[in-house]
C-alpha cells in the first residue's frame, strides 16, 4: 500500500515520481551535488519556488522529452555547479553535431570512443556516482544496466532486490555493488531527515513491483490487481485480452492485471502501428493489463478502454537499436524488499 505524506507543505511531492523524491532530498541534504529530474508541469512553479526555500538552485536545461506533461529541471547548491553542467551538457552537443559525418578512419573512431568515456566519468562525478560503477558504464556503453539484470535473475535475487538500488540514480557496476547500497542508504537517510512520513511514502513506492523493458533504466512500477475483485471495473475481461496477447506475444507469456502509478519518465512521439514502442508513455497511467513474455516483449492495454499503452517485441526492436541492447533481463518484473 503506498502511504501519504501528511506535511501539507510537502504533499505536492507526491506528483513526482518517487525516485525525484529521493535525489531531491539527496541534494538538499549536499549528499548528492547535483540531480536531473523530471517534474510534472503543474507542479514546476511551486517545485521551484521549494528549491529556493531549501536553499538550492533548480534549471531547465534540456528540452523535455514530452512538452505537454513534464519538464526535465536539473538541481544543484550553487551557481558554480550549475555552470559546470551548462559546459557539460554544451561539449555533449558540439560532440555530438561534430561526429555526424559517417565516414571515418580508425584513429578517429578511437580518439571519439575516448572521448566519450572522459564525458561518461566527468559527468559520472558531476552527478556523485561511485567511481566503479562510473568506470564499468563507460566501458560496458549504456546497455551496462543489462548486465547487473542479468546478474540478478542468475542469482535468484530478481524478486528480492535490495531497495537501495531504486533509490539510486545511475547503472550499477554489480548486483552485489557495496558503493551502490551505500550511497541509497545514505539518500533514503536524507528523506528522513526532510520528514518520516515523506521517507514511508518513498519507501512504500519503493517496494512496488516494477516492469522493466531494457538496460537504459526502462521501468514502471505496478501494483497488481486481483481480477476476481476488480472484473467488475475493467471493460476487457481477462479470457479477450489473453487472446489479443497470445497472437502477439510468444509464449511463455505472463499476464497481470494491475495499477500503474505516474512511471518515471514520460515520452510520446511517432509510433509504428501495429506496434507502440515508447516507454514509458502517458497511456500508460491507470488500470492495465500487462502480458510479456521474460526476454522477448511486451503488449500492455488500459483495462478500462482498451487503448494500446505498449506493445514491443524484441525481433522487431532490436534490429533499430543494436544488438547491446538485447537482454533475458528485459520484459521481467522485479521486486524489491
Ligand atoms: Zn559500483
Amino acid at each position: 500500500m503506498v502511504l501519504t505524506i501528511e506535511e501539507p507543505h510537502l504533499q505536492p511531492l507526491a506528483g513526482l515520481h518517487v525516485r525525484d523524491i529521493v535525489w531531491l532530498a539527496a541534494v538538499i541534504r549536499k549528499v548528492k551535488p547535483m540531480a536531473t529530474l523530471v517534474v510534472p508541469l503543474d507542479a514546476k512553479e511551486w517545485f521551484q519556488r521549494f528549491c529556493k526555500q531549501m536553499g538550492i538552485i533548480s534549471f531547465e536545461d534540456e528540452p523535455s522529452p514530452s512538452p505537454s506533461h513534464q519538464v526535465i529541471l536539473t538541481i544543484c547548491p550553487d551557481k558554480e555547479a550549475s555552470k559546470l553542467r551548462r559546459i557539460s551538457r554544451d561539449l555533449r552537443s558540439l560532440f555530438d553535431e561534430a561526429i555526424k559525418s559517417p565516414i571515418i578512419s580508425p584513429r578517429e573512431k578511437r580518439i571519439r570512443r575516448e572521448f566519450r568515456k572522459t564525458m561518461t566519468v566527468f559527468e559520472g562525478a558531476m552527478f556523485g556516482y561511485p567511481e566503479c560503477c562510473v568506470e564499468f558504464h563507460a566501458k560496458e556503453s549504456p546497455s551496462s544496466r543489462a548486465r547487473v539484470y542479468e546478474e540478478f535473475l542468475e542469482s535468484g535475487m530478481d524478486q528480492s532486490i535490495p531497495i537501495e538500488f531504486w533509490a539510486v540514480a545511475h547503472a550499477p557496476c554489480s548486483s552485489i555493488c557495496q558503493e551502490t547500497r551505500r550511497l541509497g542508504r545514505e539518500y533514503l537517510h536524507t528523506v528522513a531527515e526532510l520528514s518520516e512520513s515523506l521517507r514511508n511514502h518513498v519507501v512504500s513506492r519503493l517496494l512496488l513491483p516494477r516492469f522493466y523493458q531494457t538496460g537504459g533504466g526502462r521501468f514502471i512500477d505496478l501494483q497488481p490487481l486481483d481480477y476476481e475483485q476488480h472484473q467488475g471495473e475493467v471493460a476487457i475481461s481477462k479470457e479477450q485480452f489473453e487472446r489479443d496477447a497470445q497472437s502477439r506475444l510468444p509464449e511463455p507469456m505472463e499476464i497481470v492485471l494491475c495499477e500503474v502509478p505516474r512511471p518515471f519518465v514520460l515520452v510520446d512521439g511517432p509510433e509504428e502501428p501495429p506496434y507502440k514502442t515508447l516507454f514509458p508513455n502517458p497511456e500508460m497511467i491507470g488500470t492495465m493489463w500487462l502480458a510479456y513474455t521474460p526476454g522477448l516483449g511486451a503488449y500492455m492495454v488500459n483495462a478500462k478502454t482498451g487503448q494500446l499503452a505498449l506493445y514491443i517485441a524484441s525481433t522487431q526492436w532490436i534490429p533499430k537499436v543494436g544488438e547491446e541492447w538485447r537482454s533475458k533481463a528485459n520484459f521481467r518484473i522485479y521486486r524489491s524488499r
